[in-house]
């Protein structure tokens, strides 16, 4: 077999070889103790990972981020209800999609492509018209702008309205505090910087939001229901097998070593030895620092309008005059895979780039990635300098 490419695109991502032991084998029964166990230790170091209160509930499900979004949006409003979309780009879009097809009343507050909206911009349209719930998506996967979670999870307490954040491409790679936040949902999927294999919708409900679930007279489909899934989270919380629907059972195995990795995970740095998910969030902040050093030492611009809106866990990076999309292949061919642009009327004008997950851990794998990237640039004309580049990287890991 020959060996494959690394793959650098914002999910799904290089695993840890631990975890792909964990995912590979024959599929456990649902019921078997030692899965059992698993399980629910797994749905506890979701609370760790998530910074999430002991009081707060785990859901894992088979399923994509996007199921995870149906799951949220449905279990918290229903038709008549209203929301406010903090859209910063496609899965806003999707997002706020969604809430219309749920009969969802919607505000939403964009932004400047590249940028985010403003907390006051928020508070104003808050005032406008009220609302039950604000979604906003941590890391927009098109641009690779980060929001302000804690300012939006704030607001929407003071408010006393609820916060969703679709942590698809953040989570447990950008730094959330969910119970210190007073955040009510945050949701992701496997095959981003929690590190597993494509294939489980992952969440954290806050009481609130379980107590929205509650009061809805129109419940969501079956398949996504909270209350349906809540007696097996729970029995599996207890160490008990039940039974709903058939878990991804090779899935959460590697989802139980995944995120046993980062929670022993140690990084030593300027205030000391960090563990868990702090030092795997510190990790994620480096690699992308380092990377922006690299684009920038090759004079690359990123899509982020400034650095401080720049995600921990991909670079939307501009091509250069001269270059296009051709590129991709010219940095495939140095056996790195990543990917195009993804923002509607602007995907030929940039290129994306994911740092997260178990590869800010092995700063090779950035450098492999970054010197790929140089000396296909160097062949497509642009004048770089490689090892300058390779040099600006290293620096920062
Ligand atoms: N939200 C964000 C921020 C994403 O990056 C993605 C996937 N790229 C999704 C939602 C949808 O996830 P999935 O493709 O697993 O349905």
């Amino acid at each position: 077999m020959s060996k494959r490419s690394l793959l650098m695109i914002p999910g799904p991502i290089e695993v840890s070889p631990t975890v792909l032991e964990a995912f590979q084998g024959p599929p456990p029964s649902h019921v078997a103790p030692d899965f059992i166990e698993k399980f629910g230790r797994a749905l506890e170091m979701m609370r760790e990972v998530w910074c999430a209160s002991a009081d707060s509930q785990p859901f894992v499900i088979a399923g994509s981020g996007t199921i995870a979004m149906e799951m949220a949006v449905g279990n918290l409003l229903e038709p008549g209800q209203r929301a406010l979309v903090v859209n910063t780009g496609y899965f806003s879009d999707r997002m706020a999609e969604m809430l219309r097809r749920r009969g969802v009343q919607l505000t939403e507050v964009g932004a400047e492509p590249g940028s985010v909206p403003s907390i006051a911009g928020i508070e104003q349209a808050l005032d406008a018209r009220q609302v039950d719930a604000i979604f906003a998506t941590h890391v927009d996967t098109s641009t690779g702008v980060r929001v302000d979670a804690q300012a939006i999870a704030a607001l929407a307490r003071e408010r006393g309205v609820l916060s969703v954040f679709d942590g698809v491409c953040a989570t447990a790679g950008e730094a959330f505090e969910m119970g210190e936040w007073g955040a009510d949902v945050y949701l992701t999927a496997s095959q981003k910087a929690v590190g597993v294999p494509p294939g489980l919708a992952l969440m954290v409900a806050s009481p609130r939001a379980l107590g929205a679930r509650e009061a809805l007279s129109e419940p969501p489909p079956m398949s996504v229901d909270w209350q349906q899934w809540l007696p097996i989270m729970n029995a599996y919380e207890q160490r008990q097998g039940s039974y709903f629907s058939t878990p991804a059972t090779n899935l959460v195995e590697a989802l139980h070593t995944s995120l046993s990795e980062i929670l022993v995970y140690e990084r030593g740095g300027q205030h000391g030895t960090q563990q868990g998910i702090s030092a795997r969030v510190a990790a994620h902040t480096a690699a992308a620092d380092a990377m922006r050093a690299a684009w920038s030492r090759m004079g690359l611009e990123i899509f982020p309008q400034s650095p401080e809106l720049a995600a921990n866990t991909l670079s939307a990076v501009m091509y250069p005059e001269g270059v296009g999309p051709e590129l991709l292949a010219d940095i495939n061919k140095r056996g790195v895979i990543v990917a195009g642009g993804l923002y509607p009327g602007r995907k030929q004008t940039y290129f994306r780039v994911g740092h997260m997950g178990h590869v800010v851990t092995e700063p090779e794998l950035l450098l492999q990635t970054v010197r790929a990237v140089a000396e296909a640039l160097v062949e497509n004309g642009h004048d770089t300098d490689v090892g300058e580049a390779v040099s600006a990287a290293a620096e920062r890991l």
